[in-house]
């Protein structure tokens, strides 16, 4: 049997990613599986133990990656996320495709150890578009949306990493790209280089002390 693809999906926060994978994961659930990170962070209201997260203590995560228990694991604002390897290796092996929704620092760390993997990188058409949508959802404050833009203009120095570059304009367009992206029939250079460097380059405004 066929391998199932390791495909990686991260975007700005606010580029609709979040949109982007559960669309993806309720049109192809027979094909596609998302991975559940294990954290040491806090259940927010609403979250689940082993359906949002596996929520772990400080102990319990270092205890794993002691094991080697992880496929890539970080460090994000004071606390650990990781991924477990168990999950995925069985999974892929029943040929599933498997999705990460991580951040670019493990992003890079699966490549690294999985060169096979596909990282996708999700962003809106332009840097404009990208504050409209983050001031459009009315859930962070001033000061938040413009600390996750300059965070933004941080990450876009990396972007040129990942091997797809997939514009969210309309979900469900941009859902049928990655998933060809992901079936591996789209064709595998799409790193558009040119929408990297203007998206860069817009992003810039919101720099901090700039
Ligand atoms: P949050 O605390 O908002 O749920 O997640 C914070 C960040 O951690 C997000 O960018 C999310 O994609 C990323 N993240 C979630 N799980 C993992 C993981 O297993 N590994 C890594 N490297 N990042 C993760």
């Amino acid at each position: 049997m066929k391998k199932g693809t390791l495909a990686v999906i991260s975007g700005f926060s606010g580029a609709g990613k979040g949109t982007v994978t559960r669309r993806l994961l309720d049109k192809y659930a027979d094909e596609c599986c998302l991975s559940i990170s294990v954290t040491t962070r806090s259940p927010r209201e609403g979250e689940k133990d082993g359906i949002h997260y596996f929520f772990r203590t400080k102990e319990q995560f270092e205890q794993m990656i002691k094991e080697d228990r992880f496929l890539e694991h970080a460090c994000y604002v004071d606390n650990y996320y990781g991924t477990p390897r168990e999950f995925v290796e069985e999974k892929r092996k029943a040929g599933i495709h498997v999705i990460l929704e991580i951040e670019i620092q493990g992003a890079l760390q699966v490549k690294k150890r999985y060169p096979e993997a596909v990282l996708i990188f999700v962003t809106p058409p332009s840097a404009r578009e990208l504050e409209k949508r983050l001031r459009g959802r009315g859930t962070e404050s001033e000061e938040e949306i413009a600390d996750r833009l300059a965070k933004a203009c941080e990450e876009a120095r990396d972007i040129s990493s990942y091997d797809h570059i997939v514009i969210n304009d309309t979900v469900e367009e941009c859902v049928d790209r990655v998933y060809g992206i992901i079936r591996g029939v789209s064709d595998r250079v799409a790193n558009n280089e040119e929408l990297i460097r203007r998206i860069t380059e817009e992003l810039r405004v919101f720099k901090k002390g700039e």
